[in-house]
């Protein structure tokens, strides 16, 4: 019988030229779990927990963050799925974890620096997450493929603290986020403790051109296609080859097809979205090369600003076709 277009198998992102570029979903509850697979998602490539505590005003105990997680991974048997820590702090606080009172609250205690001053609920949460995969391992479909990662890491010793932390927890694969510019310009040494990074560009975008992601009157500076963000990206996709590691992207300029495509031409080697721009993006991706990927790349690189960038890699794209 012939599948209906619902359930047709939807197939792996891509590159014109056969290289693989996984497409992952970026979720905040599990029960988004079953659109995005769906939509053709190969798994999650960020899992926003704060989202689940938003409105709680005590820490989430052990017990309910296991069956949340456990519902999650048991979406993803066999499956990728990237788990971030608690990110409170600055657009998402969590009561339990954050002073409301700091007057830079994005500069301020925020992401895995809050969970280092409570790192309490940092252990409560990643025992939650070794029960939930040790509760899917026990399935017939059988566990998904963890990762672990860290928010709003700046330097290379929280990645150090994070990762060894993970690991007495049994986290096999332990991963930071790269949201802030310093520790895009020392990916390397941060890759080096790392099994992978995430870029978030939303907040990449933020800390580079100095502009806070939620204030209307600076919105034109949140523009992911500027040049000095690209630059950065490339900074962090070049040591994740030189090292062998990936090299993912979790904020919403995975989301825009043709950055997708920049993206990957300057280094990434997955992109996670909201699982409604899977398709775009994956027709996009399909529609170019590595070769033109990182020639559009390099178009976008070399502009003075987010408007010429997306003209240049408009213009790039177009001519290659
Ligand atoms: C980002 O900053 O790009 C990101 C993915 O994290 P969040 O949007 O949750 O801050
Ligand atoms: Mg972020």
């Amino acid at each position: 019988a012939r599948a209906s277009a619902a359930t047709a198998p939807v197939t792996p992102g891509a590159l014109a030229d056969g290289t693989p570029v996984p497409l992952l979903a970026n979720l905040g509850k599990p029960e988004g779990a079953a659109e995005a697979v769906e939509l053709g998602a190969e798994g999650v490539g960020l899992f926003r927990t704060e989202f689940l505590f938003l409105s709680a005003n005590a820490a989430p105990t052990v017990a309910e963050q296991r069956d949340a997680y456990t519902r999650l991974l048991s979406a993803f048997p066999g499956k990728k799925v990237v788990v971030r820590v608690l990110d409170a702090g600055a657009d998402k606080p969590l009561p339990f974890l954050n002073d409301s009172h700091e007057e830079n609250p994005a500069l301020g205690l925020r992401g895995l620096r809050a969970l280092r001053a409570s790192e309490d609920i940092l252990r409560e949460q990643l025992t939650a997450l070794a029960e939930a995969d040790a509760a899917t391992r026990a399935t017939p479909e059988g566990p998904a493929d963890l990762w672990v990662m860290a928010p709003m890491v700046s330097t290379v010793e929280e990645t150090e603290y994070f990762v060894a932390m993970a690991r007495e927890y049994g986290v096999k694969t332990a991963g930071v986020m790269v949201e802030v510019p310093s520790s895009a310009l020392l990916a390397d040494r941060i890759l080096a403790h790392a099994d992978f990074a995430s870029i978030g560009t939303n907040d990449l975008t933020q800390y580079t051109l100095a502009a806070d992601r939620l204030l209307g009157s600076v919105a034109a500076f949140q523009d992911p296609w500027h040049p000095a963000v690209l630059r950065l990206v490339r900074e962090v996709g070049a040591a994740g080859a030189a090292l062998g590691k990936p090299v993912g992207i979790c904020g919403e300029a995975a989301a825009d097809p043709l950055l997708a495509v920049v993206l990957v031409g300057l280094g990434a080697t997955t992109l996670s979205m909201a699982p409604t721009a899977l398709a775009d993006v994956r027709a996009s991706l399909l529609s170019h090369t590595l070769d033109d990927a990182r020639r559009v790349a390099e178009a976008a690189l070399a502009a003075d600003g987010a408007a010429s960038a997306r003209e240049a890699a408009r213009a790039a794209s177009a001519s290659q076709k």
